[in-house]
């Protein structure tokens, strides 16, 4: 056994390079959608670890895979395939539009292999001119320096130096701003079928739709980032089922190992076939580790009673949040799809999101933020309905304290 070092927040400046300021409370051990710290204080978990505990903390299939797999075999590299990534990849297939699966350890690594598959594709059925890749403004895809540069906030690319080349920016929602930039020369549109860390913003049908019209017409990908909204987030195995618009590319994480890192990228036949032996690739993408408990996750999640259950909890959700808000008027609008909502502070309280969430810490509710006007709810997939209204009791407490 390693020595138990003597370890609290204030290790936290000490050790940690500074670019996160993580909450005082360190939790140490988590069940279903309820954490506590090391003085036992229990917490209502509705953060989900940044959307990706999907079946909340320590779900038995999960341990089960992790344990039974953890006492076979961890690693290989990707110079031996194995057996949990050809089981998982064949049902992401079967479950969906793909023929074709890479493996990551992150999203922002399935994006980064899903650009790079864009720009080989391009540049060799249609020759080295067709570079251009349309994201959004507000989009995130991630922290490595191209996934950044994609992403829509200039504030986290800039200052690294020079950035990779040929990438504008649209507005979500306005088809006029996408058909301002696409052309011949476009590879790629990269979208979030749902903007998360932009804001929860839904896509509005005619807009979806009409980018992947423009995509056909210009011989450009549709690149889906369904890092956030995929694995059922939002009420389907991933949000592009429920839009009627199929991608080129599509990419997940975050709950696709249910707090295990793992991320894929998945596509179809003719577009994968460009990422030739030796063009890319991840020494632990794809370990069986990961992988086995990614499949129990993935075969947990993809069932009609669970999905179907996303449904049902995020009415619950939007008719406590509309009833704490017709009491306290705090937010102006309440919105999101499945368990990925966002109650955006109205004028009075702009940019106050963040005063929010430590305000509900205090109270036991762990909430997120996106941007600092939204608060942000992706609890557990099966978070019980106790839990919801024991949450949603304490997060009322806490915008009463707020105000008062
Ligand atoms: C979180 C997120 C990412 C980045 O995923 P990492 O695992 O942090 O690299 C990319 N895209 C979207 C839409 C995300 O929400």
């Amino acid at each position: 056994m390693s020595e138990l070092l003597a370890v609290d927040r204030s290790t936290f400046d000490q050790v940690m390079v500074p670019n996160y300021a993580p909450s005082k409370v360190i939790p140490v051990k988590g069940k279903g959608s309820r954490i506590w710290d090391k003085d036992d204080n229990e917490y209502i978990d509705f953060a989900g670890g940044i959307a990706v505990t999907c079946l909340g903390h320590c779900h038995p299939n999960l341990v089960n895979a992790l344990i039974d797999q953890g006492q076979k075999l961890w690693h290989l590299s990707n110079t031996m395939t194995n057996e949990p990534a050809l089981r998982l990849a064949s049902k992401m297939i079967d479950a969906t539009f793909a023929d074709k699966v890479y493996f990551s350890n992150s999203g922002g690594e399935a994006n980064e292999a899903a650009l790079k598959l864009a720009r080989r594709w391009a540049l060799e059925e249609h020759g080295i001119e067709k570079t251009h890749i349309i994201a959004f403004k507000q989009g995130f895809h991630g922290r490595t320096f191209f996934t950044v540069t994609v992403g829509g906030q200039p504030a986290y690319s800039d200052g690294f130096g020079p950035k990779p080349a040929d990438i504008f920016h649209a507005e979500y929602n306005d088809l006029e701003s996408v058909k301002a930039l696409i052309s011949d020369k476009t590879c790629a549109v990269v979208i979030e079928p749902l903007q998360g860390e932009g804001g929860i913003i839904q896509p509005t049908d005619e807009f979806i739709k009409g980018v992947r019209a423009l995509c056909d017409q210009n011989n450009a990908l549709l690149v889906f980032d369904e890092v956030q909204t995929g694995v059922g987030r939002l009420g389907s195995l991933y949000a592009y089922m429920d839009l009627g618009v199929t991608p080129d590319i599509l990419t997940t994480a975050k709950g696709l190992g249910g707090g295990f890192p793992i991320g894929a990228m998945i596509t179809t036949d003719a577009i994968a076939k460009h990422l030739k032996i030796g063009t890319h690739g991840s020494t632990c993408g794809g370990n069986p580790l990961a992988c086995a408990v990614a499949e129990a996750a993935f075969d947990t999640v993809n069932t009609p009673e669970l999905l179907a259950g996303v449904k049902e909890k995020s009415k619950l959700f939007m008719k406590r949040l509309n009833a704490i808000n017709e009491k306290h008027s705090i937010f102006s609008e309440i919105r999101g799809k499945g368990l990925l909502i966002g109650a955006v502070l109205n004028e009075q309280y702009k940019g106050k999101a963040k005063e929010l969430l430590l305000t509900a810490m205090d109270e036991g509710v762990m909430v997120l933020i996106a941007g600092a006007n939204v608060v942000r709810f992706a609890p557990s997939l099966i978070v019980p309905d106790e839990d919801i209204n024991q949450g949603m009791d304490k997060f009322e407490i806490a915008i009463a304290k707020y105000l008062s």
